[in-house]
């Protein structure tokens, strides 16, 4: 996702905004997501807005992406919404280029890949569920307590839906 900011840098504008939807490249899944039992489920969305702050740009971006996990309770595959908010600095001067939201560009575009794509991964929910109140598993069988109960575990809550 690469910004041109050739009309900020023009003059033409201060303020510019963006939209990018995208499929996540198979790579940055594999590296980023994988490890945290998350796989892409449709295509990226980006939006937000560069502003010019005479010599250095600031970024508002939001992401969002569908994704399938496995609920931390039962196991059940389930589908998130994975969703982040960043604030970020862009400059030429390399200087600062290890601080926190701070990326160098050069060629008159900014790359927003790599902040996004890190933000999205500490963002994902750490134990998604696949409703509120799942029963899990039975600790002894491994029967899926919202199916019915099982010999170990009483079936009097079972849904009277
Ligand atoms: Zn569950
Ligand atoms: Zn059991």
């Amino acid at each position: 996702m690469k910004i041109d900011l050739t009309p900020v840098l023009n003059g033409e504008v201060k303020e510019l905004p963006f939209t990018f939807t995208e499929n996540v490249p198979a790579e940055v899944a594999e590296i980023r997501f994988k490890g945290l039992d998350m796989t892409v489920g449709g295509k990226l969305t980006v939006n937000g807005k560069v502003r010019d702050i005479s010599g250095y740009f600031e970024l508002d971006v939001a992401a969002s992406l569908p994704c399938v996990t496995h609920c931390a309770r039962c196991g059940r595959q389930m589908s998130v919404s994975c969703g982040c908010d960043l604030h970020l600095i862009a400059s030429k001067d390399a200087e600062h280029s290890e601080d926190e939201g701070y990326i160098v560009y050069s060629d008159r575009q900014i790359d927003i890949d790599g902040p996004v794509y890190e933000e999205l991964s500490i963002s994902f929910p750490s134990k998604p569920l696949c409703r509120e109140d799942c029963r899990g598993l039975c600790p002894v069988c491994g029967a899926d307590l919202n199916e019915g109960g099982c010999e170990h575990i009483k079936n009097e809550e079972k849904d009277t839906l």
